[in-house]
């Protein structure tokens, strides 16, 4: 096609309605994405030149830069994610620099930031409404964070500092893969496998075919192709997690469990991929980040843009949740011992013995499988079972479009959702199905359109549900795993909160602009209706015989979701604690070493202590080459708010079907329908009553019991 037709009939220059996604090639992105780019470049050019410190000759104009983009770009990074393949993969990553080029010139441009400024100190200001106001305050502040109000020396060795930190990210993760790569060990004893699960035994077997296969490429020898089996090996054992976990739980050759751990603890901590200099360089150059941009340390950097207000609120929560939890992950050790002994061990135990026997215990006392579950969760079943659930709490209407809505894959469904008035409000795209040949794994809710003023029209916003769960075969419907239907209810919170939105400035509508440690609030309260029997119940009917899930198997799912879960929570609070300490108190010239610092944290937080020879912070990835730096209590500050936000629904009473659609309503006009336009913490009280408290968390995890006089 002649590059003249690629822009006459390309839908991704379309700029209204649903994108046309069915029509999208390869070939369109790479002409239509530069001469959008052309278009915003021109605009911005307009802009800056005739910038006022207004809002409307600011922001208002930046918005219609980005309107573009929703029908161009956003597409194409969707379809990356769902239905790659070669062709696309190259044009996306042409144009990918281009793209971050043009939104960094946005980002660090001093003219608007500069009359952003301006505005704040004008006579405009007061007249703004507070979401304007907010979304002002939020541009100027990530400015800043990126360097933008320094001098010209200051700027110049911070941005010295930030590209060094990337390099040493990228350090950090390689060293890790290389480690990783570095340790194996191959089970070659029959015995040492006995009690594996069938998975284990086929991807350790696989691991090691596929491991001679590589050394007979590289040395190019002539060897007849050796092929392990399930049943007789070789297996090889690696610390890649879908290797590692089974094989701590289902091994019972103790010295190769113990071999196994070591090998994980001391992870990229020596040789040639030791961490340890490169953790010491990138605090210190946090730190110094942290001095320039005039702050104490790296961690208040981190808390500026969050919902948690400082270092001690975070502190404060881990104390909380640490006496809560302590005792029970004491029994939760000492349950653990005792099965040991019963059963013959005698050995002291270790950290290699935990999982193994928890594993015991756990089939002793929850077992049940997925497979004893999936035939009670077709997906039409809980697709229903959802929407009246939406309908009941929110008072909305979800139909499915009959009118042959343009989709990327056969079993892509579109939705509309309706107000009580019957008036469309939002759409989405739901993507239920795992295609492990062109869709990225995991589930993810993303923004398709999001909700903006175009004239005098208003855009509905638009999100796409993208699941990874099992697919129909032959006659057999889709039938869901438990973990699959908590994973839809998950991604539908998050599409909640970008659907129902009522704010009109695209900044701030649905999750734009949400703190990052509050953005799980409506996906992990949504999740908590999962645990709730008459909810939980209405999803279900056998796809050959109807009947509900049995009462038993409920009350397994319950049981098992808090099994060791003051074990599990003590975990994620050392976790949390280690990287809010390295990231605020620590002094990485000091004497004490961040392993001293880990294990001095342990003993508050671990009933069974760290080894003094762990070094588990050389593969601790999350803060050292991904976004957790003094960032990593997210998840637990972000739990606290749902299960508190889910508490108003059950001290309503869940059974009360008016008394539950009130809080509903007023959950939807505040959480979902405010997203970023306000302080979480404000949005939070204005739904709450209160500031949030993590008491519903710890008597939904049974750490503490129910108040008889409030039940
Ligand atoms: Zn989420």
């Amino acid at each position: 096609m002649a590059a003249v037709d690629l822009l006459v009939n390309n839908p991704l220059l379309l700029k209204s309605s649903l994108p046309d996604f069915a029509s999208m090639r390869a070939e369109h992105i790479v002409p239509a994405v530069r001469q959008l780019l052309a278009e915003a470049t021109a605009k911005l050019d307009v802009i800056e030149n005739e910038i006022r410190p207004t809002w409307a000759g600011t922001l208002a104009r930046l918005e219609e830069i980005d309107h573009p983009f929703d029908y161009g770009w956003k597409p194409v990074g969707h379809l990356f994610g769902v239905m790659n393949s070669a062709d696309l993969r190259t044009a996306h990553d042409t144009v990918l620099p281009e793209v971050v080029q043009f939104s960094l010139r946005v980002n660090q441009s001093q003219t608007i930031y500069q009359a952003l400024k301006q505005l704040q100190e004008s006579s405009e200001w007061t007249l703004l409404t507070e979401t304007r106001q907010r979304i002002v305050n939020e541009r100027i502040k990530g400015a800043e964070l990126a360097g933008i109000g320094l001098c010209e020396t200051q700027r110049t060795r911070f941005n010295a500092v930030e590209q060094e930190l990337s390099l040493l990210s990228t350090e950090f993760a390689n060293h890790v893969l290389d480690a990783t790569k570095a340790f194996h060990f191959d089970v070659t004893d029959v015995t040492d496998t006995l009690g594996w699960p069938r998975t284990l035994r086929t991807l350790a077997a696989h691991t090691w075919t596929a491991a001679q296969t590589v050394n007979n490429a590289i040395t190019e020898a002539v060897v007849e192709l050796s092929v392990a089996t399930p049943e007789r090996g070789p297996w090889r054992i690696t610390l890649e997690m879908p290797l590692y976990q089974p094989f701590m739980e289902h091994c019972r050759n103790r010295s190769l469990r113990e071999k196994l751990y070591r090998a994980s603890v001391t992870r990229a901590s020596h040789g040639t991929v030791d961490n340890d200099p490169l953790i010491i360089r990138i605090l210190t150059l946090r730190q110094e980040k942290a001095r320039l941009l005039g702050y104490p340390n790296y961690a208040d950097v981190s808390l500026a843009m969050k919902m948690a207000p400082s270092v001690a609120a975070v502190c404060n929560m881990v104390s909380q949740l640490r006496d809560a939890s302590w005792a029970a992950a004491v029994c939760d050790l000492d349950d653990i011992r005792s099965l040991k002994d019963s059963c013959g061990d005698a050995t002291p135990l270790e950290a290699w013995d935990v999982p193994y026997w928890a594993e015991r215990l756990r089939e002793d006392r929850y077992a049940y499988t997925d497979e004893e579950l999936r035939p009670y969760f077709p997906f039409s079943k809980v697709l229903d079972g959802l929407f009246e659930l939406l309908e009941r709490l929110f008072s909305i209407t979800i139909r499915q479009a009959t009118d042959g809505v343009s989709v990327w894959h056969p079993d892509v469904r579109f939705y509309r959702v309706y107000d009580a008035g019957n008036k469309q409000i939002a759409g989405f795209y739901l993507d239920p199905y795992s295609r492990p040949d062109n869709k990225r794994g995991g589930a993810w809710m993303d923004s398709c359109l999001g909700r903006r003023r175009l004239g005098s029209e208003m855009q509905l916003p638009v999100a796409h549900l993208v699941c990874n769960q099992t697919p129909p075969m032959g006659e057999t419907p889709s039938l869901m795993s438990f973990r699959e239907v908590e994973t839809l209810f998950h991604e539908m919170g998050h599409g909640l909160q970008h659907m129902l939105t009522t704010v009109d400035d695209a900044d701030a509508a649905g999750i734009n602009g949400v703190e990052w440690d509050a953005v799980e609030l409506p996906s992990q309260f949504m999740e908590n209706w999962c645990y709730h029997r008459a909810t939980l119940l209405n999803l279900t009917g056998h796809y050959q015989t109807g009947e509900p899930l049995p009462e038993k198997l409920f009350d397994k799912i319950c049981a098992a979701k808090n099994f060791r879960v003051g074990t599990i929570l003590l975990r994620q609070l050392l976790f949390g604690l280690t990287d809010m300490m390295l990231h605020s108190e620590f002094d990485p010239q000091g004497s004490e070493s961040v392993h001293d610092l880990n294990r001095r944290l342990s003993t508050q937080l671990a009933v069974l202590p760290l080894l003094p020879e762990d070094r588990s912070l050389c593969s601790f990835q999350h803060i050292f080459s991904g976004g957790y730096a003094a960032g990593y209590y997210s998840y637990k500050w972000a739990e606290i708010l749902s299960a508190d936000a889910f508490s108003a629904f059950e001290d309503a009473g869940l059974e009360d079907a008016a008394a539950i659609q009130q809080i509903g309503i007023r959950f939807r006009d505040t959480v979902l329908a405010l997203g970023g336009s306000r302080h979480p913490m404000l949005v939070f009280g204005m739904f709450r009553g209160r500031e949030p408290n993590p008491e519903a968390l710890l008597r939904h995890s049974g750490l503490i019991q129910p108040d008889v006089n409030s039940a």
